[in-house]
């Protein structure tokens, strides 16, 4: 049984690349593909928003010359490139998806509403909702914070490589402990960097309790479904 009925599911582009320098790794595809599926299983309505950083990130161009919004531009494509990945991989295992975009681009995609978006979740299908929030200077995290509220998911579930939120970076610092769960106060109080402060700030001011989890272990998704603690919770 799923403890949530609607979930906006954040996908970092830079964890696509599995074991790559650049671009998206079939493997890691096609294991979030079945992750998906296994939570789709469920009953549960599934909205995707997916990173672009494997392939470009319009702040890390501005230093090599790009100007910022062509820039962010390109990196809002790249989001696309990796929402078509993902729904080709969807279809190849069964499951029905829709690439929605939020800057115009039929036939890629159909142009983004709300409604929509509920409609086709109503359906059944997965939607992956791509081209972050089709303005320049925003990220996906704030494009899944932005479609989570809009689509009126439970709870956004934000997929990294580390499984959850930590008092450092555990990366960097052996001695850091993680939370189980924590506030968004908090949060900014301990100048923590779970996402951008946009994100979080949207999440908090429409109450979209966050959960960061671990997405490259095979099965965590369905675990976090089931209401399994392996992550970090973060609320208000
Ligand atoms: N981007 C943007 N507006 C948005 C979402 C994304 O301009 O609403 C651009 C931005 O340049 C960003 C890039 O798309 O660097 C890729 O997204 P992000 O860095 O969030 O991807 P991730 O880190 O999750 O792979």
């Amino acid at each position: 049984m799923s403890q949530y009925k609607r979930i906006l599911l954040k996908l970092s582009g830079e964890s696509l690349m599995g074991g790559k320098q650049y671009g998206i790794d079939e493997k890691r595809l096609s294991e979030y593909a079945a992750q998906i599926k296994d939570v789709a299983g469920l009953g549960v309505q599934i909205g995707i928003v997916i990173g672009g950083g494997n392939i470009f990130r319009g702040l890390s161009g501005t230093s090599k010359g790009f100007d910022r919004v062509k820039g962010d531009q390109m990196g809002m494509l790249a989001t696309v490139i990796n929402s078509l990945a993902l729904s080709s991989a969807l279809h190849s295992v069964g499951v029905k998806s829709n690439v929605l975009t939020a800057i115009r681009m039929e036939p890629v995609g159909e142009f983004y509403n709300k409604w929509r978006a509920i409609e086709l979740l109503e359906q059944g299908h997965v939607v992956i909702l791509s081209a972050g929030t089709g303005n320049p200077f925003f990220t996906t995290d704030t494009g899944s914070s932005l479609r989570g509220i809009e689509i009126e998911a439970d709870v956004m579930l934000k997929g990294t490589r580390v499984d959850g939120v930590y008092t450092a970076d555990p990366e960097k610092d052996p001695t850091a402990t993680k939370f189980d769960e924590i506030t968004f106060d908090e949060i900014y109080a301990r100048g923590l960097k779970v996402m951008d402060l946009t994100a979080t700030t949207m999440c908090k001011e429409n109450n979209l309790p966050v959960i960061v989890f671990d997405m490259d272990t095979v099965g965590n998704l369905k675990k976090v479904m089931e209401g399994e603690k392996i992550g970090t919770l973060v609320h208000n």
